[in-house]
């Protein structure tokens, strides 16, 4: 049965690696039909600035899987990134990245390197949350939730478990976000325990992308948050000395991107000298997500035979590892020939036939026990010196006609009230954490509006608030630093 598949040739290089990938996939006999959008650089430039036109997201929606060249992004603000308009669009919630080194095939410092970033995708700091209210401090918003915690921890281990691989590595910062990457901690520890054949290890991201830098062969799935992830698969591409080799994939429950990793190379565009390994290893990962193993390893085969057999592209010809320097046609050319050969050098691929696509689903929702304790009130206040016992005995005095007391002052997270440093450095964006009499004491949501009114009526400037509860009875907000 002939599939639909979207195809976008992109900018710069894309078209030349584009043609070269398609005719590998047809040559190999996968019988897809191609159906082309435009997107990117001249989208962009007439005047949609998501860089994808409207006709084209019917056609994204009804094939289901896209195979995509590198676009350009214009210089210059109000360009949103195309990548990223996808992926939240459409709920492309894990990011894939191999990096493999060719051992003895193409120079790399890590022979053994053969790892897999898998980053969750939608979340995190990208949701892009943002706010200045104060005149000196900026916020990011960082939500992590609990079901796309859950589906990309699962994703990693079904994906690890489908293509034959040992341990599965998590890293986070929960040393210091207790709440946010503590939460992707404690569900990657509760979810490994139902994937037991896997070796499991939890690193701190700081000390697991150094390790990545300089020990990358210790690493086999690795599994993180989205702005981690992002710099680590970028750290490993790097290591692995293969930028324009890797692919890589975005996938949601019913929609699929896949790529190369590298940008449009506007240098080299034109000049039929582009190395087209990156987007045909995103059109392999794209074959095994349709659930057509044999082809997947047919093209990745062919394409392992001829970088062992020396053809190369200049990008990563060398005299001692290569033979014979080809352009981008003839390297697809190549490896035309060679469909059905298998690697004697590298590592022969095989996939497992039985595969299926993955699709994972967060448990179902179970509202939670909530019990207000509190409230943190900001206020962006300077007072004359920034002195924060002034704040503190003003703010104090108030809470004392309520039903809450206050029970600490912090600027940048560090208490300075009562009892603060006076080396501290304070801001203009003060959080007065106030907290019910006792635990005894029942607050709604009437108490804290009427306390916010009589902080409001004292002429200080509420800048946002942040309820605190006791979900499912346990603390759910951070204490302050010396609190
Ligand atoms: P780039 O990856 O395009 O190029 C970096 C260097 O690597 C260049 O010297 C280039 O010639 C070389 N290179 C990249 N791919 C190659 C290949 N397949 N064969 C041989 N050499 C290759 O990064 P850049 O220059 O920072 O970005 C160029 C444009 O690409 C920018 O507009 C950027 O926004 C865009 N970009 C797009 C994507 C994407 O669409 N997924 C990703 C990254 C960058």
């Amino acid at each position: 049965m002939q599939r639909n598949i979207t195809v976008a040739y992109g900018n710069g290089i894309g078209p030349e690696i584009m043609d070269a990938t398609l005719r590998i996939l047809d040559a190999a006999g996968c019988n897809f039909k191609y159906d082309v959008i435009e997107i990117g650089e001249n989208i962009y430039l007439s005047g949609i600035k998501s860089g994808i036109a409207p006709e084209s997201w019917d056609v994204l929606r009804r094939n289901k899987v896209f195979l995509k060249s590198p676009i350009t992004t214009p210089q210059g603000t109000g360009y949103k990134s195309l990548n990223v308009t996808i992926r939240k669009s459409m709920g492309l919630f894990a990011s894939v990245r191999p990096t493999v080194a060719y051992t003895n095939v193409i120079h790399s410092h890590f022979p053994n390197m053969d790892l897999i970033v898998i980053r969750e995708n939608e979340e995190d700091l990208y949701a892009g949350i943002e706010h200045q209210q104060t005149g000196e401090v900026i916020q990011c918003l960082k939500l992590i939730s609990k079901p796309g915690t859950e589906k990309i921890i699962r994703y990693a281990f079904e994906y690890a478990r489908a293509f034959g691989r040992k341990k599965v590595t998590c890293m986070t910062k929960d040393n210091i976000m207790k709440h946010t990457d503590g939460l992707f901690h404690k569900t990657f520890l509760e979810i490994a325990k139902e994937y037991p054949e896997f070796e499991t290890n939890h690193l701190i991201i700081d000390i697991g992308s150094a390790r990545i830098a300089d020990y990358p062969e210790s690493f086999d799935v690795i599994v993180t948050l989205n702005l981690y992830g992002d710099i680590i698969s970028d750290i490993a591409a790097e290591v692995a000395g293969s930028v324009g080799l890797a692919g890589s994939s975005n996938i949601g429950d019913s929609f699929a991107m896949f790529e190369a990793i590298h940008g449009s190379a506007p240098d080299i565009a034109g000049k039929g000298i582009a190395n087209p390994s990156g987007l045909i290893n995103g059109a392999v990962m794209m074959l095994m997500h349709i659930g057509m193993p044999e082809k997947a390893e047919l093209v990745q085969n062919a394409l392992l035979k001829t970088l062992e057999d020396g053809y190369h592209t200049p990008d990563i010809y060398k005299e001692a590892t290569s033979r014979v320097r080809v352009g981008t046609n003839e390297f697809a050319d190549e490896i035309i020939k060679r469909l059905g050969q298998r690697p004697v050098i590298l590592k022969e691929v095989k996939f497992n036939h039985d595969f299926k696509p993955i699709y994972v689903k967060p448990s179902p929702y179970v509202k939670p026990s909530k019990e207000l304790d509190g409230i943190d009130v900001f206020v962006d206040w300077v007072g004359t010196d920034r002195n924060p016992n002034v704040l503190g005995a003003k703010l104090s005095e108030i809470a004392s006609k309520t039903d809450m007391f206050l029970k600490m002052i912090t600027n940048r997270g560090v208490k300075v009230f009562p009892d603060g440093f006076s080396e501290t450095f304070c801001t203009d964006h003060w959080r007065c954490r106030f907290k019910r009499k006792s635990d005894d004491t029942k607050i709604n949501h009437n108490d804290i509006f009427n306390l916010q009114k009589m902080i409001f009526d004292e002429g200080f400037d509420i800048i946002k608030t942040e309820n605190l509860y006791l979900i499912n009875g346990e603390r759910a907000y951070t204490l302050g630093q010396g609190e």
